[in-house]
C-alpha cells in the first residue's frame, strides 16, 4: 500500500501550483472560497496553519477534517474575517479578507460549535430578530421567518422558547438564523457534535436541502460518516498543512483495498503473534496489519479473495479465532492511515424531545 504522504490525493503543491479540483480548473469567478498559501502565526509563535491552498467551487458541501489542534477553526475564522491571515491570498465570495471583509460578513453565514439563539425568545423571535441584526427589509421578515421555520421543521413549534427545546432542534433553529439573509455559502463548524443519531439525521436532512438550493457549504466535523454522506469532497488538514484532498471514494480507494477485522482470545500474547503471522502472510505482502482491542485488523487488496486462508493460518498457529468480517474501507480508515490516530468523537448526549 503507498503511503498516503507520499501520493496525496490532488493535494496542492507548494511550488506555485494551484490545486486542481476534481481533475479540472474551476474559473475564477465560480470559486466560493479560494485560498493561496495561507500561514497563521499566533502572537505566542504558535504555527496554526502553514502554507494551506484550498479552492472550493460554487455550490459544492465541503467537508473540512482533521484532528483536534490541526488548525481547522483557524482556517474558519481567517474566511470569516475574524483573524487577520499573517501572509497569504484568501478570497471568499470573490472578496479579499483584508479589504472587504464587510462584503464577506454579509455574504456568509456562520454556524458556531455555540449556537448564538436566545434561550428565551421563542422560534420565531430568534428568527425574526436575526432578520433585524441582518438587515433583511421590513417588508420580507415575515415571509422569510416562515420558510426558515419550515425549512428547518420548527413551524409547529414556532412561539415557543427555545429553551424548551432539544438540544436538536436548538442546532435547527441556529442554523435557520444563520441563514436568513440567503448567503450563498454557510460554514457549520462543529453543528451535531453531542447529538444523538436522530437528531444529527434531521440536521442532514436540513443541510442537504440548503445545498440542494445552490448554497455552498463549508463544513467541518469530527464525524466521518457525516462527511461521507454529506460531502462531495473533502480536505484532511494536519498539523496546518492539507494532506489529502478528494472525494470520499477517491479517499476509500486510496487505502488500498478491504479490511479484514479478525477477532481473537487475545490472552499470553496472542495479538503479537497474530500480528507476526499475517505480516509474515506471502498473499498479503502489501498489507498494513494492526492490533485492535480485540484482534488484528489486515488491510490488504487481497483481502476478500485470500482472507479465509490467512485464518487458517493462524488457527494452525495456535490462535483461535473467534469472529472475522471483511469490509469495505470507511472514511475513518482513512483518516487511520493519513494520520496514524482514529477520530473518537464524544458521545452523543443529546435527545429530542416529543413536542
Ligand atoms: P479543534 O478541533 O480542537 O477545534 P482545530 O483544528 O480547530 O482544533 P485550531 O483551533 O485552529 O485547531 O488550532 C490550531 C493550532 O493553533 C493549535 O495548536 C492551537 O493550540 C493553536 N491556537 C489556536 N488559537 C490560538 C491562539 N489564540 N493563540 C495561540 N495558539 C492558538
Amino acid at each position: 500500500m503507498s503511503s498516503p504522504e507520499s501520493d496525496p490525493v490532488g493535494a496542492p503543491s507548494h511550488d506555485g501550483h494551484r490545486p486542481d479540483v476534481n481533475g479540472s480548473t474551476v474559473a475564477e469567478g465560480e470559486r466560493a472560497i479560494d485560498i493561496e498559501n495561507l500561514q497563521v502565526t499566533y502572537a505566542d509563535g504558535t504555527e496554526a496553519l502553514r502554507g494551506v491552498d484550498m479552492v472550493v467551487p460554487e455550490g459544492e458541501f465541503f467537508g473540512f477534517l482533521g484532528p483536534n489542534g490541526a488548525g481547522k477553526t483557524t482556517t474558519i475564522k481567517v474566511l470569516a474575517t475574524l483573524l487577520a491571515p499573517t501572509s497569504g491570498a484568501v478570497r471568499v465570495n470573490g472578496f479579499n479578507v483584508r479589504a472587504e471583509s464587510q462584503q464577506i460578513r454579509e455574504s456568509i453565514g456562520y454556524m458556531a460549535q455555540e449556537t448564538s439563539i436566545d434561550p428565551e425568545l421563542t422560534a420565531q423571535e430568534n428568527i425574526s430578530f436575526a432578520c433585524e441584526a441582518y438587515g433583511v427589509p421590513r417588508g420580507e421578515r415575515a415571509q422569510r421567518v416562515s420558510d426558515l421555520l419550515d425549512l428547518v421543521d420548527l413551524t409547529d413549534v414556532a412561539d415557543k422558547t427555545a429553551e424548551e427545546f432539544s438540544g436538536g432542534m436548538q442546532k435547527r433553529l441556529d442554523a435557520a438564523t444563520a441563514l436568513v439573509h440567503q448567503p450563498p455559502l454557510v460554514f457549520l463548524d462543529e453543528p451535531t457534535t453531542g447529538l444523538d443519531p436522530k437528531a444529527r439525521n434531521r440536521l442532514w436532512e436540513y443541510f442537504r436541502r440548503i445545498n440542494n438550493r445552490g448554497t455552498t457549504i463549508f463544513l467541518t466535523t469530527q464525524y466521518l460518516e457525516e462527511a461521507d454522506q454529506l460531502c462531495n469532497r473533502l480536505s484532511v488538514i494536519l498539523n496546518g498543512e492539507i494532506v489529502v484532498e478528494g472525494s470520499p471514494a477517491d479517499l476509500k480507494r486510496r487505502v488500498g483495498g478491504e479490511i479484514l477485522d479478525v477477532e481473537i482470545d487475545t490472552g499470553g500474547g496472542a495479538v503479537d503473534r497474530s500480528v507476526a503471522i499475517a505480516t509474515a502472510f506471502e498473499p498479503f505482502a502489501d498489507a498494513t496489519v494492526e492490533r485492535t482491542e480485540t484482534g488484528i485488523s489486515v488491510t490488504a487488496e487481497t483481502a476478500r479473495t485470500h482472507g479465509t486462508e490467512l485464518l487458517v493460518a493462524l488457527r494452525d498457529k495456535g490462535i483461535t479465532v473467534t469472529g472475522f468480517n471483511i469490509r469495505a474501507p470507511t472514511l475513518d480508515d482513512v483518516f487511520l492511515a493519513i494520520t496514524g490516530e482514529h477520530i473518537e468523537p464524544e458521545q452523543a448526549a443529546d435527545e429530542e424531545v416529543s413536542r
